[in-house]
């Protein structure tokens, strides 16, 4: 799945679509200065934190998905790595300040071209509230978790998966694949968490 990207990002004339010499994919090459402008996937970045034992979670004030619930994550800048993305967007979101931040779960989502790095984090101290992102910042129970109102199925396999490791106490790092056809699980409250 590839944006269309209409204009050569160095030099502005029109791109078109060929497969580069000793490539196999369609690109977006400039006509004039040959630019190729590869695509590739993006990585999220965010935090699922514990607090007596409870999960934060935010209610998202923007789209997609305005009004479910997510963890606190977002797209990884440039020049910044993985684990302080997730402290970043954590406070952006829930003004959280976290600590004890431990790489968790990677799951790969091809059909939209993502890569989900969710780190386990425990809370600093009480205060946290909505960003501006958010419209509520809320500590959930296990039994109170709004699993018909969730945000994206990452969220929903991550969550399924941390409780079920928080009955054993092992938290390996977890990998996965995210299916497009997982949406609908988002009606459903899993059975066995
Ligand atoms: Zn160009």
């Amino acid at each position: 799945m590839n944006i269309p990207i209409h204009y050569c990002m160095q030099c502005g004339s029109k791109t078109h679509q060929v497969i580069p010499d000793g490539d196999q994919k369609l690109r977006h090459v400039c006509s004039k200065c040959d630019t190729i402008h590869y695509q590739n996937p993006k990585i999220i970045t965010g935090c699922l934190i514990e607090h007596d034992n409870k999960i934060l979670l935010c209610r998202r004030a923007i789209e997609p998905q305005h009004g479910k619930w997510t963890l606190p994550a977002g797209f990884m800048e440039n020049n910044e790595t993985s684990s302080d993305g997730a402290i970043r967007e954590t406070l952006e979101e829930a003004n959280a300040k976290i600590s004890n931040v431990h790489l968790y779960s990677v799951y790969d989502i091809p059909h939209i071209s993502q890569v989900y790095m969710i780190y386990r984090a425990q809370l600093v101290d009480m205060e946290f509230s909505a960003g501006s992102e958010s419209l509520e910042v809320k500590l959930f129970n296990k039994e109170d978790i709004p699993w018909t109102e969730l945000a994206f199925s990452v969220i929903r396999q991550t969550l399924i998966t941390y409780l079920n490791d928080k009955k054993s106490g092992n938290y390996n790092l977890q990998t996965g694949v995210i299916t497009a056809e997982m949406k609908s699980l988002l009606k459903e409250v899993p059975e066995n968490v």
